[in-house]
């Protein structure tokens, strides 16, 4: 797939999220007809101000790009001391949502935008699909549940925000919006993913593998880094080999070396930690498409990285595509240093954000039929 291909989502310049307008303090009113005067402009602005907010107030339980709808914080379930599990439903019913949600994963990888309400920013945030170690009931399903693996940036506006919310609160969100629609001849995705770039990844193996049929089994790799063990605590790499001990300089372009490779668990588990939130994911859709799935792990903290190799092996291992285009995908997900790092930088041109040419490691690769977009 040429990088300029059109599947996938061209992001376009931050968009405004409200307009809120201030208007400069005037002196006041030193006279009783200016303090009516006063009265009466403040009491017209505060009305017109309510029908404002009244005519902005999504009303509306049914998800859609154009207005913003309120959800409720409903559950926060920690992942790791940086990240956590967010279920939210809407907070006005709705029978529409379940088949707005159903064609955005019948496409390919969404997100919704969040709203920081104070600061007027938005934020994009990817829904977690719902897998057999879901939680969610039928009923939960069916009245829009939604579920999303947010890290909290000490520094970040709004991730910080969300994760300051009590259960219960209003969030407000608009979507969906189709990040990279993976085209229905597609039967091999490898899928490179940093941190919560992991969310996506889950969220194309699920798009992918419902497509299975007796004929058809597409199948997914993910090679998934996280800085901390215990965000992937309880993982098991299938092909990768076990995490090198190794020092600080020669790690971060390295690869895995000289264990021997029926060395299993990567992200080791002590019997005293219970298995990731994600971890229980990716385990469900493997049990669910046995053989059309793997995960491999790569942990900062073990000084272990995704290197040329560990991408080189999978591209290798794979058998021709009948000429089919964009029937093998790479995605790459995740943090902006981790995307150049291994694709290149995504640009900014004509007020979009662009794929911007191949880059990184992946050029490096003979990538013979393998698209690569990054997210
Ligand atoms: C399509 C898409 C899907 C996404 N899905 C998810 C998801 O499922 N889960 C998830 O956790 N994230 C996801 N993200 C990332 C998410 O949108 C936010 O970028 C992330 O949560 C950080 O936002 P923030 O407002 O908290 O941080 P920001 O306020 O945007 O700050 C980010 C970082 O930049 C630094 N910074 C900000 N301003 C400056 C400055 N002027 N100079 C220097 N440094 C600065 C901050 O210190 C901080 O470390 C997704 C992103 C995209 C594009």
């Amino acid at each position: 797939m040429n990088p300029s291909s059109t599947c996938c989502r061209v992001r376009p310049a931050i968009r405004p999220v409200t307009l809120s307008r201030r208007y400069a303090s005037t002196s006041p009113p030193n006279s009783a007809k200016n303090r009516w005067l006063g009265i009466v402009l403040v009491s017209a602005a505060a009305a017109g101000a309510g029908a404002y907010i009244r005519s902005q107030t999504p009303q509306s339980g049914t998800l859609n790009p154009e207005k913003f709808t309120k959800y409720s914080l409903v559950a926060r379930e920690p992942v790791s001391a940086t990240s956590s599990l967010f279920t939210l439903r809407p907070r006005y019913p709705s029978d529409s949502n379940y088949d707005v949600y159903e064609d955005a994963w019948r496409t390919g990888v969404w997100s919704v935008m969040f709203k920081q309400p104070q600061l007027q920013i938005g934020r994009d945030y990817t829904p977690l699909p719902t897998t057999a170690a879901t939680s969610l009931s039928v009923d939960e399903e069916n009245e829009g549940y939604l579920r999303f693996f947010i890290r909290k940036d000490p520094f970040g506006e709004v991730s910080r925000y969300l994760h300051t919310l009590k259960i219960g609160a209003d969030i407000e969100m608009r979507g969906p919006q189709i990040e990279c629609a993976i085209p229905k001849e597609t039967n091999e995705i490898l899928f490179i993913a940093g941190g919560t770039g992991i969310a996506p990844a889950l969220q194309a193996g699920y798009s992918l593998l419902s497509r299975t049929t007796r004929e058809n089994r597409p199948r997914i790799h993910i090679l998934w880094a996280s800085r901390l063990r215990e965000d992937c605590i309880g993982g098991e790499s299938d092909t990768a080999k076990a995490p090198l001990r190794r020092s600080w300089y020669s790690g971060w372009f390295g690869s895995s070396e000289s264990t021997p490779s029926s060395t299993r668990a990567v992200a080791a588990v002590s019997p005293k930690q219970a298995t990731s939130l994600i971890v229980k994911e990716l385990e469900a859709l493997k049990s669910q498409y046995p053989e059309q799935i793997t995960v491999d792990y790569f942990l900062d903290e073990e000084n272990r990285f995704i290197g040329k190799q560990d991408i080189s092996k999978l591209i290798e291992s794979t058998g021709p595509t009948d000429g089919l285009r964009k029937s093998k995908m790479i995605l790459v997900s995740g943090p902006e240093g981790f995307i150049s790092y291994m694709a290149g930088p995504k640009v900014w041109a004509q007020g979009q954000e662009l794929q911007g040419p191949l880059m990184g490691i992946i050029k490096e690769l003979n990538l013979k039929d393998w698209g690569v977009w990054k997210l």
